[in-house]
């Protein structure tokens, strides 16, 4: 039943008359609101359209146009039918805040339109997306094929706590296939798992191929870290990944200034995600949430911007004699670039590159830049900037560094959205003071 109300009607609200059983409130004019139906017409496929309208509801509560942010721990039922139905699955409504939260849901429609995917699980940071999922999906015994330059907090997780609990895992080099088909051949293996583009070496890995020797093992998912493409660069589900992950924390949330974890796929797989995610307590706050959607928004427009400026300040650093070497996945020198231009929309924002010189060769020379900021992270409106040797990979020895591709001269630069040409003066003017 549906009554048209006034909201702000204290009343009214008092006895429930204002409220959906989901705790949202009914709109005035006597429209309900389902916060779980996607309102936009089906042929608004387009992702700039997407990333403002996809996932949203036909009518917020309260008419507002932006999603409200929900900030209640429990929900309240009417009576013994309504815990029925929600129990069968007669209605979709939240129950506890660990299970869900509609602003949490709101983001997740989001993605999983952006995706092109059945269903989307929220989490506090992309780490706990991660965990939440290996931890879900892998039992004792089970062997994870892994690209080798990837997040290393990823690996380290493989290498120390799946590896206590009995979870064997591979690492390949990206783009090594006779590596990768020797990796798969183990028969224990269950799972993929791939960025793409990598961090920080900016590999872009061939997802449709990875697919496809997927598919040749009964049981073998998919997974593919997309942080640093974004789905307005790439769409790993379109080519035949069964999940994809994001660190939410970066590109989509776009302004550094909330930590988040995505990941999206098929809806069995998902739903059992879902489940884990309300066992390990693992809800993401509503205000992170609906700082994301607003991030999200605005995903196309950055993204553009991200792709053209990086690509432009990646052609000055390959030309400049102060640089030894750029890794952008737009430039031809790039080993990766003829996948990228297959199955990318756009190059993404990141540069790696190394500077002529040593380890205080490259700390001079990005101290003496003065627009990007030294910190760690990218994917943001700012510009960031970070030597992974003295960053990421400090407590590593060189030998070690050097051993999993990190030299001492590697700078990683998130492009941001200032003018590439400030940015690119900016530059010059530390080099030539080398
Ligand atoms: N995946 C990639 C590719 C990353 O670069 C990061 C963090 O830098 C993560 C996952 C982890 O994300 P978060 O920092 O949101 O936990």
């Amino acid at each position: 039943m549906t009554i048209a109300t006034d909201p702000s009607d204290p009343s009214r609200a008092a006895r429930g008359a204002a409220l959906e059983p989901n705790g949202v409130a009914h709109l005035p004019g006597g429209a309900s609101h389902d916060p779980h139906a996607a309102a936009l017409p089906a042929r608004a496929a387009k992702l700039d359209t997407l990333a403002v309208r996809g996932g949203e509801p036909a009518r917020h509560g309260y008419d507002a146009v932006t999603t409200p942010i929900v900030c209640s721990a429990t929900y309240r039922f009417e009576g013994s039918s309504e815990i029925a139905d929600h129990f069968e699955g007669r209605v979709l409504r939240e129950e506890y805040g660990r299970y869900g939260n509609p602003t949490v849901r709101a983001a997740e429609q989001k993605i999983s339109a952006l995706e092109a995917a059945d269903d989307t699980v929220l989490f506090p940071s992309g780490m706990s997306a991660i965990t939440t999922l290996l931890l879900a999906m892998l039992k004792p015994g089970d062997h994870v094929v892994m690209t080798s330059d990837c997040y290393r907090r990823t690996r380290q997780f493989l290498r120390t706590t799946l590896a206590k609990f009995g979870v064997e895992h591979t690492l390949c080099a990206p783009g090594d296939e006779p590596a990768l088909e020797a990796a798969m051949a183990h028969p224990r293996t269950r799972m993929l798992l791939t960025e793409a583009p990598t961090n920080p070496l900016l590999r872009v890995v061939d997802v449709p191929r990875l697919a496809q020797i997927c598919s040749r093992y009964r049981g073998v998912k998919l997974l593919v870290d997309s942080t640093l493409a974004s789905p307005i660069n790439l769409r790993p589900l379109e080519h035949g990944a069964h999940l994809v992950l994001h660190s939410c924390t970066k590109y989509l949330g776009g302004h550094n200034d909330l930590l988040a974890g995505s990941v999206s796929g098929e809806r069995d797989l998902l739903a059992a995600l879902r489940d884990s995610r309300g066992v390990f307590g693992s809800m993401p706050d509503p205000h992170a949430a609906y700082l994301l959607i607003r991030g999200i928004k605005t995903l196309a427009v950055r993204m553009r911007r991200h792709n053209e400026s990086s690509l432009r300040i990646a052609r000055f650093l390959e030309q400049h004699p102060g640089i030894e070497r750029v890794y952008h996945p737009g430039l031809a020198s790039h080993p990766d670039h003829a996948v990228a231009r297959r199955i990318c929309s756009g190059f993404g924002g990141m540069i790696s590159f190394l500077v002529r010189g040593g380890l205080d060769t490259t700390s001079r020379f990005v101290d003496g830049c003065a627009l990007p900021i030294i910190a760690p992270s990218m994917g943001g409106v700012e510009t960031l900037m970070e030597q992974p040797a003295l960053m990421s990979f400090y407590e590593l020895t060189p030998d070690q560094r050097q051993a999993i591709g990190i030299p001492e001269n590697l700078v990683r630069l998130s492009v941001g959205l200032e003018d590439p040409e400030d940015l690119i003066e900016d530059f010059s003017q530390s080099l030539a003071r080398l």
